[in-house]
């Protein structure tokens, strides 16, 4: 079995590192002998999303999105007949925001690819934080950190958690990232798949199962990464209970 990871524009949307999140998911494909490719698109290149089974599209700044928004006019049409046919994508932060409509800010409005049913308005202060969600159908709750000036409003799809601690989409609804077909879309940015294997595996699962039908993933030893998660969920949310 083999996975093919397509990252996006790592030389703009690569803000607190999001290349971690390539190298975790890679690895744990590795640990269980499932072949794992990495190609990365700069902004000119074109895009096969046929030959692709992930898409990441990383966190970036203002300026950095307002570059990239042009670009991604081009790649719309394919970008979205990938996304219905179920491919699978986690966006972060910037990847987040434009995934939706638009991001509207005070240097004028960033246009989205409008795959997903969301848009997203800066506003003030930004909103910084540590954060831990929770997600019913996840046997950790996911936690991360956030920093973002934009708030997002995901109309009727499903948030990717509830919030535990820290603001998620809006710091008004409760409601962290968001849910649609294959796609994630979170604030959580930075090293994100390698605190949450679970949303790691998750991303792995879906693409082998679109394009094999079946997944074959062995367990691997998490007791590490669960440890850790414990400790940020003792800290941030028990203690406040
Ligand atoms: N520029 C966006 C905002 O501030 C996203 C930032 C990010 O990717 N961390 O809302």
């Amino acid at each position: 079995m083999k996975v093919t990871i397509g990252h996006l524009y790592p030389d703009l949307l690569n803000l607190y590192g999001d290349r971690g999140n390539i190298q975790c998911m890679r690895k744990r494909c590795e640990w269980r002998g499932i072949e794992a490719e990495v190609r990365e698109f700069q902004i000119t290149d074109a895009i096969d999303f046929n030959a692709l089974d992930i898409v990441l599209l990383g966190g970036g700044s203002d300026r950095e999105q307002m570059l990239v928004c042009e670009r991604l006019k081009a790649i719309q049409k394919d970008f979205q007949g990938y996304v219905e046919d179920g491919g699978v994508v986690i966006a972060v932060c910037g990847g987040y925001q434009l995934l939706g409509h638009y991001y509207d800010t005070d240097d004028g409005r960033i246009e989205g690819l409008s795959l997903v049913d969301l848009y997203t308005e800066q506003g003030s202060p930004r909103l910084i934080s540590n954060i831990v969600i929770q997600n019913d159908q996840m046997e950790a709750p996911i936690v991360g950190f956030e920093n973002h000036g934009g708030r997002t409003y995901i109309n009727d799809n499903q948030p990717l958690g509830k919030v535990l601690f820290g603001f998620g989409n809006n710091g008004e609804d409760g409601q962290e990232g968001v849910l649609y077909k294959n796609v994630i879309g979170t604030y959580l940015h930075g090293p994100l798949l390698p605190k949450n294997p679970q949303i790691s595996d998750l991303l792995i699962r879906r693409a082998l199962e679109r394009k094999y039908g079946k997944a074959e993933m062995s367990p691997l030893n998490d007791a590490q990464e669960l440890e850790a998660n414990q400790y940020i969920v003792e800290r941030f949310v028990k203690k406040t209970l």
